[in-house]
């Protein structure tokens, strides 16, 4: 028997917000539009979201009265990254609902049961083997062959926790970089360019998906998204109905990343992301329902918004001291500027992006 689709939160309703960077700042900034009030639990002070939320909580995950008490002040909750400890969840979830739900995080917190259920939907992954010390690293490079690239499951992001290896010759300083964190070996994936769908699924099963934009990484950070990518009709179609699949399979409730390669022989999936998406920033100047606002409809069970891409628009991250060009960049007309807020510009930090319109949706 299908469950009930629950009522939409009232105007006024609270919705909870597990960790307070760059994306819960723009979550709680959606949500005010919507006259949704935002609690913000966040472990270090001075987060980018603190100045924006109404009500935010300083402790850590581990901290079960104050995960109560935030559980208690709010109607859902919902979160930014998708690496919250088990135990937090656990807690949680006997308290309020959480939206995505288990099931996606489960999925997306390891790298190798993200695999296999990509793989178990159908659709095409690199090809990958488990690694959990030096022999079975051995033992995945004869099977996948180099160039390949061996990643931590659990915790990476950026680029962070990943060592390419070229030649078998580099297997002992790679399993060595891993640190004895259990791993997986997947064979280098030669692709013309990357992409990645927002897409969004409501508490009733309606699905939306944003244009997908292409994306070019420098030192492994997301450099630009660009709309529209350049992709086939046929690709693009693909694209959107392989994230529909993903998004139905889950039963999940919010917006996900999907970053894809693109190949001469078709789409495949590098990784799925449970939560707003660094490459759906765009959708803030190029549609007009973002993918802030369609997260926080989705959670609060709202009837998704209209995410057609009504202009072009090239997505620039800007990091460390980039963020002191933003005055400059805000006085061309085409540039719409967003900045997080953090008070230090360390080198490689997402400070903030602009978003470029370059024309009427083409
Ligand atoms: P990830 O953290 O898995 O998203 O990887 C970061 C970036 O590394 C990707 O956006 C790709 O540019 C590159 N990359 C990751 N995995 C592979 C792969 N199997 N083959 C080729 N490039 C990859």
């Amino acid at each position: 028997m299908t469950e009930p689709v629950p009522a939409p939160l009232p105007v006024g309703a609270t919705i909870g917000i597990l960790g307070g960077g760059q994306l819960g700042r723009m979550l709680a900034l959606a949500a005010a539009r919507l006259g949704l009030r935002c609690h913000i639990l966040e472990p270090a002070p001075g987060a980018p979201a603190a100045e924006v939320c109404g009500t935010l909580t300083t402790a850590g995950y581990d901290d079960g009265p104050a995960l109560r008490a935030f559980a208690a002040s709010v109607d859902v909750v919902t979160y930014e990254f998708e690496n919250i400890p088990t135990t937090a969840l656990d807690l949680l979830e006997t308290l309020c609902p959480i939206h995505p739900g288990r099931e996606a995080l489960r999925v997306s917190q390891d790298r190798l049961t993200e695999k296999s259920f990509l793989n178990d939907l159908g659709l095409t992954t690199a090809p990958f083997a488990p690694v959990g010390s030096a022999d079975e690293l051995s033992a995945a490079l004869a099977q996948i062959g180099t160039p390949a690239i061996l990643k931590t499951r659990r915790f990476g992001y950026d680029g962070k926790g990943q060592v390419r290896i070229t030649a078998p010759e580099d297997a002992d300083a790679a399993w060595a970089a891993m640190n004895g964190a259990d791993a997986i070996l997947e064979g280098f994936v030669d692709f013309n360019h990357e992409v990645s769908v927002i897409g969004a699924r409501g508490p009733d099963g309606q699905v939306a998906c944003y244009d997908p934009g292409q994306n070019v990484h420098r030192d492994g950070i997301l450099h630009t998204t660009t709309l529209p990518a350049t992709l086939s009709h046929g690709q693009l179609t693909d694209a959107v109905l392989l994230t529909g699949r993903i998004l139905n399979a889950l039963d999940y409730v919010g917006v996900m990343g999907v970053e894809l390669f693109v190949t001469p022989g078709g789409l495949i999936v590098n990784e799925i992301a449970p939560r707003v998406h660094n490459s759906g920033h765009w959708t803030q100047n190029g549609c007009v329902i973002d993918q802030f606002e369609q997260h926080i409809r989705a959670v609060a069970g709202w009837p998704l918004g209209d995410g057609r891409r009504h202009s072009d628009v090239v997505m620039t991250n800007l990091l460390g001291d980039d963020v002191a060009q933003a005055p400059t960049l805000a006085r061309d007309p085409a540039n719409a500027i967003h900045l997080y807020g953090k008070a230090e510009a360390r080198a490689g930090r997402k400070m903030g992006h602009v978003n470029r319109r370059i024309g009427p949706a083409s």
